[in-house]
């Protein structure tokens, strides 16, 4: 069976031992693939190189990085290098086989340039401005990894696509899990964030099947609405499981898989 774990930069910071150990532990009977975020570090480091980050509001009100030629040299660096290598070193420590790859290789994920976005500036108006270097996935050749996985490598997957032209573009980690996840066939998609799981009413959801989603999307906030949807597209195109819960606590992967979390079945 095929496990694809996500977790996100602020699970990482504060938990990649008990990640990296969770991925070790499943490792043992599974395939793993595990895809990582990691946007505050880049952040960090353009901040250390003097390139001041830059975000957009969309007309809806969604705030998201907004990657520039020069911010896309340093996610480049520090997804690629810095936390990929990093991950990959704590695995090979614990005795695994490991490979850090990013979406670009092989190729595995091809996307789109989004080519204008529409922003709405400091003063409210809304602007359509150049869209910079952020993809969309609209291709997954699951070729590479596949080779890997069955010769026992855990695979190390950073958010980075292709495009036609060779470009390098920043791609969101939860779109990287999910396209792979489905293109993969995977048992189980597990999305580790730093909370335990979709609130709704103050109350952690259980279970939702793909069917209510539509009807309460509009009670999730940022960030998690939209892992809620690619978990819900993720079940609905041949994933058996997608489990949506904390990276933060001791032995988040298999807390996840133990039905802990919000589950999302078909
Ligand atoms: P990550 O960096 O781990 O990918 P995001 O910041 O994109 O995570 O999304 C997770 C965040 O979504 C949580 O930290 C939480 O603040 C926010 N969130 C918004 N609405 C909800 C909700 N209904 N239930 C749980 N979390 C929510």
């Amino acid at each position: 069976m095929v496990i694809v774990v996500k977790a996100g930069g602020r699970a990482l910071d504060k938990n990649i031992d008990g990640i990296v150990g969770d991925l070790i532990n499943i490792s043992k009977q599974e395939r793993v693939v595990f895809v990582h975020g990691g946007g505050d570090a880049v952040t960090d480091m353009c901040k250390r190189l003097g390139i001041e980050p830059k975000f957009v509001v969309s007309p809806e009100g969604i705030r998201s990085r907004y990657t520039d030629e020069k911010e896309l040299e340093v996610y480049v660096m520090v997804m690629a290098g810095k936390i990929n290598k990093t991950i990959v070193s704590k695995l090979i420590a614990l005795g695994s086989k490991a490979i850090g790859i990013t979406g670009a290789d092989g190729p595995t994920l091809i996307a789109e340039r989004k080519k204008r976005i529409v922003i709405v500036d400091e003063r409210g108006r809304k602007r359509v401005i150049d869209g910079g270097y952020t993809g969309r996935i609209i291709n997954v050749d699951i070729t590479l990894i596949k080779s890997l996985i069955e010769n026992g490598y855990v695979v190390v997957v950073a958010p980075i696509a292709i495009d036609s032209e060779g470009t390098l573009l920043n791609v969101d980690g939860d779109q990287t899990a999910y396209a792979i996840a489905t293109a993969l066939k995977a048992q189980d998609l597990v999305i580790l964030t730093d909370v335990e799981g979709v609130i709704i009413d103050n109350k952690i959801v259980k279970e939702i099947r793909s069917s209510e989603i539509e009807g309460i999307i509009d009670k999730i906030g940022t960030g998690m609405n939209r892992k809620v949807m690619l978990a819900g597209k993720a079940v609905n195109e041949g994933v058996n499981r997608a489990i949506i819960a904390s990276g933060i606590i001791q032995n988040p992967i298999l807390n996840a898989l133990s039905g802990n979390g919000t589950v999302v079945l078909k």
